[in-house]
């Protein structure tokens, strides 16, 4: 008899992890079957995947748009449901085995704890939500035998490498970071970036608030704390490394000095499929590594004075407690006013940096302490942007 399926939610499937895992479960074949996703404006492209994957349920979070999605699929046996409680009753529902957390930024974090709680296999993309409430999210998956397994390349690659030892025998990991967009510019020529600039990733083709975080290297210290919380490590075992190709996506090194590194080409297909297939693993569509062809790989540390935002990773994986949640929701609110175009991209850092400073953090936060964190954070940002001088604003 053939195993069962697989089956599969994505949260945020109109986003580009979410068209990726689509793509990665339609070339597994029918051992794995998408069951349903959640989108939040998209409502067109939800409903065109809802009628290529026959998917039973879709939740569009923004209920704006639920009458247009619902037209959309009235021919259909797929049921619509609108509004973000939904997104979390795809993340427990018992049709589902694993749930792809696709979704940008904290909103994914209460069908993160749902998904956790209900004891499913999480391949998580969502760094936000383990930046602000790794320390719930990771006990109470313990407690109810989800297994969490990353998507982001660097942790998958800290994944794999991991299983060459035992945990008592790493020493450290060592983060790779292709350095931006940004890696050969001075210091004023980040602060007069625009959001074009910004988003002209040289490695990787990804949503837009992630390419802003990969301009700051922000991303890197929310990775930081993503691993810190997936791989229970302490900051002082973690290390960033820059490396422009992209091409070995993290390293481990254990005790008696043996390192190592998951290589492949940038493509997130891969640490998606891994995330799916754990702990196997199988062909899929993403391309081959041909070494004789890139020839040349190269490392060079990073510049905390050019990128601030590094120190703010290391900072919060120390300091742990609500200084995840600031440092996430600062961020993105930073980044939003950065998209706006009320700040400049360098403040981001330094509008993060500010609440962060201004934050008492509290150790062992419940949930809805964290929740308060970011909305304080949030709107500390927004107070500081009134009180920006004139000439500090864009
Ligand atoms: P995108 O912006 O491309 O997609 C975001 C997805 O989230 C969309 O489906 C979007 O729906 C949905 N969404 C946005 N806001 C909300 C909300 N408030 N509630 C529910 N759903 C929402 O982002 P990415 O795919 O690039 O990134 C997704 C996550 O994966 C991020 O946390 C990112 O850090 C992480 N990640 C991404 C990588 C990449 O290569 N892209 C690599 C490693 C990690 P809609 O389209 O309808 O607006
Ligand atoms: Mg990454």
């Amino acid at each position: 008899m053939s195993p069962p399926k697989k089956r599969i939610t994505i949260l945020g499937s109109t986003g580009s992890i979410g068209q990726s895992s689509l793509s990665v479960i339609e070339s597994l074949g029918e051992d794995y079957q998408l069951v349903s996703a959640g989108a939040h404006r998209q409502w067109r492209l939800l409903a065109d995947q809802a009628r290529r994957y026959h998917l039973q349920k879709v939740v569009i979070t923004d209920p704006k748009y639920e009458k247009k999605l619902k037209n959309a699929l009235v021919d259909t046996d797929t049921e619509v449901l609108a509004g973000s409680d939904h997104l979390v009753d795809l993340a427990r529902d018992e049709l589902v085995d694993i749930v792809v957390v696709a979704v940008v930024g904290a909103a994914a974090l209460p069908a993160v704890l749902a998904a956790a709680q209900a004891g499913k296999t999480l391949a998580i993309a969502n760094k936000e939500s383990l930046v602000m409430a790794g320390c719930l999210v990771m006990p109470l998956a313990r407690q109810n035998d989800a297994t969490v397994l990353p998507i982001d390349s660097e942790h998958s690659a800290i994944l794999q490498a991991l299983r060459a030892g035992r945990r008592h025998e790493v020493k450290k990991v060592i983060i790779t970071c292709s350095g931006g967009p940004f890696l050969e510019a001075s210091s004023d020529q980040i602060a007069r970036a625009n959001l074009a600039d910004a988003l002209n990733h040289p490695t990787w083709n990804m949503g837009p608030k992630i390419t802003i975080d990969s301009a700051t290297l922000m991303n890197k210290a929310l990775e930081i704390v993503e691993a810190r919380w997936l791989f229970d490590l302490d900051p002082d075992q973690i290390e960033v490394l820059i490396h422009p190709e992209s091409i070995i996506h993290s390293l481990v090194e254990f005790c008696d000095g043996s390192v190592l590194a998951q290589l492949s080409p940038p493509d997130m297909r891969l640490p998606i499929q891994f995330a799916l297939t754990y702990p196997d693993r199988r062909e899929g569509p993403a391309p081959l590594l041909d070494l004789h062809q890139i020839r040349q790989l190269n490392f060079q540390p990073p510049d905390p004075e050019r990128f601030p935002a590094l120190r703010l990773g290391f900072e919060v994986a120390r300091r742990g407690g609500t200084a995840g949640a600031v440092l996430n929701a600062a961020n993105e609110a930073a980044v939003g006013a950065f998209q706006e175009g009320k700040i400049s991209c360098n403040q981001i850092a330094e509008l993060t940096e500010l609440s962060l400073r201004k934050h008492n953090s509290i150790e062992n936060p419940d949930l809805p302490q964290i929740m308060e964190a970011d909305r304080w954070a949030r709107r500390e940002v927004i107070d500081s942007l009134k009180s920006l001088p004139h000439s500090a604003k864009l």
